[in-house]
């Protein structure tokens, strides 16, 4: 799996290389071939200084201990983003102690409005307001550099073309939501802009 991995990093196909590991995907329990995923994830970030990003399975411990594996067998947290932590964390508490791993705490599900959440039904959903108090929350705990968000767009029905609020729904209407609940415009080109291309950036 490293080798595949390595060689998309390095060679690529036809020309056209890829820039991160990910997402890699995760489920909870974490299975065996997930574990070995995360671990030959590891061994070509150590190696190239990649940036990689991990899906979590859907349990509030399920980031923590993807990245526990990640960081055993040489990953760097300070380079690796954790997805979809919207629909996974909830509680304050465990939310700071995750934090604390160092890795980027990405909020990628703006525009999904829908309490309902047909892949784990015990779940509610977050709204746009919420994601945007949780940020808010993590920005007062000294989370700054380790926020990114996104849409998460992977359905046609997303799409403005289908109805959907599209790749601008953040821009349009997130920042000025932010900033009307007190985030600054630093923390939002901070989040927006520095986050990204740190994250993006090789660091080897
Ligand atoms: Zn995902």
């Amino acid at each position: 799996m490293a080798d595949y991995m390595r060689q998309d990093l390095t060679d690529g196909v036809g020309g056209i290389k890829c820039g991160i590991i990910g997402e890699v995907g995760t489920a909870w329990p974490i299975t065996d071939f997930e574990c070995r995923s995360l671990r030959a994830s590891a061994a070509v970030q150590d190696e190239l200084g990649c940036p990689v990003i991990i899906h979590p399975g859907r349990h509030p411990n399920a980031p923590g201990e993807a990245m526990r594996i990640l960081l055993e067998a040489g990953g760097k947290a300070r380079h690796t983003v954790m997805s979809h932590l919207d629909r996974t964390i909830f509680d304050k508490d465990c939310l700071l102690e995750f934090a604390k791993i160092g890795c980027y705490l990405e909020y990628d599900l703006f525009g999904v409005e829908v309490s309902h959440y047909q892949l784990t039904e015990s779940i509610d959903m977050p709204s746009d307001a919420q994601r945007i108090q949780t940020i808010k929350h993590l920005l007062n705990e000294g989370c700054l550099k380790q926020i990114l968000i996104s849409h998460d767009i992977h359905t046609k029905h997303r799409l403005m073309k289908y109805g959907g609020h599209g790749y601008s729904h953040i821009l349009l209407n997130i920042v000025p939501k932010m900033l009307k609940r007190g985030i600054t415009q630093h923390q939002v080109d901070t989040i927006l802009k520095q986050n990204p291309q740190t994250w993006l950036q090789f660091f080897k």
